[in-house]
């Protein structure tokens, strides 16, 4: 199965009619413009106001033919996929499709299960992770995770979030500490809920809050990317929305991957979308297009219910 997201024009042609007739066979409205002629180059067709398609020409990780055996299982195969600066990309699938695995490939999480083979090439602004001499604690501060289940230090508020700007040596002095404690939990969307009561402990707040918590602690560390894995699966609907929005906010400033088992979910935060099925990556595109217009049976039985 092709994943493959930069096409020839005569690739683009074919995926244009390959498109209509998917479209025509499900039923769905979604014919192609006219605009968008197959032989309009597709920089041209962007130009004139047809979906914008995402670049990932400025791609921060490329992962080419990623594949991860569990003490021997494959449960990851050939993921080939550029993820895009300062955009949200939602991983979607089946359970056990290898969504969580293919996320904890970016911070070598896997590298904390025994038994977990991890090959191919995965390069985080053009360096390659993977290599031996990749110092990870520093990787996990450049790609910060948040987990399904708030997890906040049984610590302080405060100290949850100075724990790792104090351990790679962040601030020169109590001050500064301070200001990337605020900063970060400002940007958290946390500061004004938490500002009177920072030395209270994590665990007193909120699910919600705790969740913004662990986002304040990654951000602290000043990430470039920031894994989710199923952030808000543990959230109320309230909580689960402040924290969509602030994925809004949060994609100005840093790159975020997101899995998630809720299509409404990935439809409302990301700008591209990647559909795996059985540990392949089958689909990958702009997140409109790939829930109007997917081009992969596959990917138009998973998202339309067919499945999952
Ligand atoms: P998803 O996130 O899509 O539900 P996972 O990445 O968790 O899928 O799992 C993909 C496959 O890898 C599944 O078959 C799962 O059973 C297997 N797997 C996941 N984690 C482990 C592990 N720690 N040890 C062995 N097998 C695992």
């Amino acid at each position: 199965m092709s994943t493959s997201e930069e096409h020839s024009p005569a690739q683009e042609a074919a995926l244009v009619n390959e498109q209509a007739r998917r479209a025509a066979q499900a039923g769905l409205n979604l014919k192609p413009s006219s605009r968008m002629a197959a032989s309009v180059p597709a920089e041209q067709r962007l130009a004139v106001g047809t979906a914008p398609a995402v670049s990932v020409e400025d791609a921060v990780f490329s992962c080419r033919d990623v594949s991860v055996l569990y003490a021997g299982k494959s449960a990851l195969s050939n993921v080939t996929i550029n993820i895009a600066r300062k955009q949200v990309l939602a991983v979607i699938g089946p359970s056990g499709c290898g969504k969580s695995t293919f996320l904890r490939c970016l911070n070598r999480m896997n590298d904390t299960i025994a038994g977990a083979r991890v090959t191919g090439s995965i390069l985080l602004e053009g360096r390659d992770i993977l290599a031996k001499e990749q110092d990870v604690a520093q990787l996990r501060a450049e790609v910060g995770m948040v987990f399904q289940k708030p997890n906040p230090f049984p610590k302080s508020i405060f100290e949850n979030v100075a724990y790792g700007p104090r351990i790679h040596g962040l601030a020169r002095g109590s001050a500064e500490l301070d200001d990337i404690v605020c900063t970060s939990l400002r940007r958290a969307g946390l500061w004004d809920e938490v500002k009177d009561r920072l030395h209270r402990p994590g665990t007193s707040l909120s699910g919600g809050q705790q969740q913004r918590l662990c986002i304040a602690r990654t951000i602290a560390v000043q990430p470039e990317v920031i894994l989710m894995d199923e952030p808000c699966s543990a959230l109320d609907p309230i909580a689960t929305a402040r924290i969509e929005d602030l994925m809004d906010e949060l994609r100005a400033s840093y790159t975020i991957v997101i899995v998630t088992h809720s299509m409404q979910q990935a439809a409302r935060v990301s700008q591209r979308t990647a559909y795996f099925h059985l540990g392949e990556l089958i689909e990958v595109g702009e997140t409109n297009r790939v829930f109007t217009n997917p081009r992969q049976k596959l990917t138009e039985d998973y998202i339309s219910g067919r499945f999952g």
